[in-house]
């Protein structure tokens, strides 16, 4: 999850599940599906290539090892010196509305299909619901965003809730993106987010944690696969963690020896509680954010893997960006990621 300014603590999930067919508007979700159809026809800038698979220009990456970090950190010089940093990307205003659905989407071959419009006020809302996906889908390579098989638009009005990954409960193989329409339209605070929740799907997904176990029922039954799975990272949802992967390595080197300290601030009871921890922790903390759970400080940590130079750490909240680093194929991904983020940047500014 992912909020703005204001840390809400809420972890009731909002989004009903498909019985919301009822409700349609089938003239607008005629008018989507046509809109669907009509094929991308990006006009590639100098350097871009046309990736003919996923219909879009960027710069191709090709690097292996220690020049992915140096490519990656020449594109996100190029990146801030034209469009400034994209950490810390916050807005201050709250305009509160009443939480409505507007559009769900299937995800196929990751490409939006089966549009259901609930909502919207003008014709004109239609072009940008496909935009905000664009703004994923263009940044987030297609073989890494595989899990993705739902989209569903949403808002609480300005600001509020942003984004969040949901992980479908009846097939855990399978997540869902949700984002705010009404706060879509700052496209580095979007991006930003973006690589946050991508940040959830790159480290829950289930090559990173195997679905080979069904979800505990009861309390007896999580502390029996806690035990199983001990001494690698579990977590109540998703189960237990491969012992290579990315949350368990994350956990072993930052989390295990403050967990007791985290569990008896309960920060997750409210921002007061979270900003007494975060205060006393603040050079392990990339954001205040970070400290609500492991899965939110691997999320911003990655976040801040991304948008920030390659440097040696000089303290925790600088090793756990620095955690990335270890492995080779994020490297690369930071690079691809970058010059995508690049190259949308400078597509939207053209259309404007
Ligand atoms: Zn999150």
């Amino acid at each position: 999850m992912k909020y703005l300014k204001t840390i809400s603590l809420l972890v009731v999930l909002f989004f009903l599940p498909s019985c919301n067919q009822i409700y349609f508007d089938t003239k607008y979700t005629k008018a989507m599906e046509k809109l669907l159809q009509e094929p991308e026809k990006p006009l590639c800038l100098p350097g871009e290539t046309f990736d003919k698979k996923e219909e879009i220009c960027y710069q191709q990456i090709n690097c292996n090892g220690d020049q992915c970090i140096k490519q990656g950190d020449q594109i996100l010089e190029k990146l801030e010196n034209e469009f400034g940093s994209f950490l810390e990307e916050t807005s201050e205003i709250r305009k509160e509305e009443t939480f409505k659905e507007i559009a769900s989407f299937d995800v196929i071959n990751g490409k939006l299909e089966n549009p259901r419009i609930k909502q919207v006020n003008v014709p004109s809302d239609l072009p940008k619901l496909k935009k905000i996906w664009h703004m994923f889908s263009d940044i987030i390579p297609l073989d890494e965003r595989k899990m993705v098989h739902q989209f569903h638009v949403f808002t609480d009005g300005l600001n509020g809730e942003l984004a969040e990954v949901h992980q479908d409960e009846q097939d855990r193989r399978k997540w869902a993106l949700h984002l705010d329409f009404v706060d879509s339209d700052h496209p580095k605070l979007l991006i930003s987010t973006l690589i946050h929740e991508f940040g959830h799907l790159l480290t829950l997904n289930e090559k990173q944690l195997p679905l080979n176990k069904k979800l505990p029922k009861d309390q007896q039954q999580i502390q029996q696969l806690k035990e199983e799975c001990s001494p690698h990272y579990f977590d109540e949802q998703q189960g237990c963690s491969h012992p290579q992967s990315y949350i368990n390595a994350f956990y072993q080197r930052f989390w295990v020896n403050m967990m007791d300290e985290w569990k008896k601030y309960q920060v997750q009871e409210s921002p007061e509680h979270l900003l007494s921890f975060y205060e006393k922790h603040k050079d392990q903390f990339v954001t205040d954010y970070a400290t609500y759970h492991i899965e939110e400080d691997l999320a911003e940590s990655w976040t801040y893997f991304i948008f920030t130079k390659h440097k040696q750490p000089t303290s925790i909240k600088e090793e756990k960006i620095a955690f990335f680093y270890n492995y080779p194929e994020l490297v690369r991904l930071r690079a691809i990621i970058l010059s995508r983020i690049y190259s949308k940047m400078l597509h939207l500014k053209n259309s404007t």
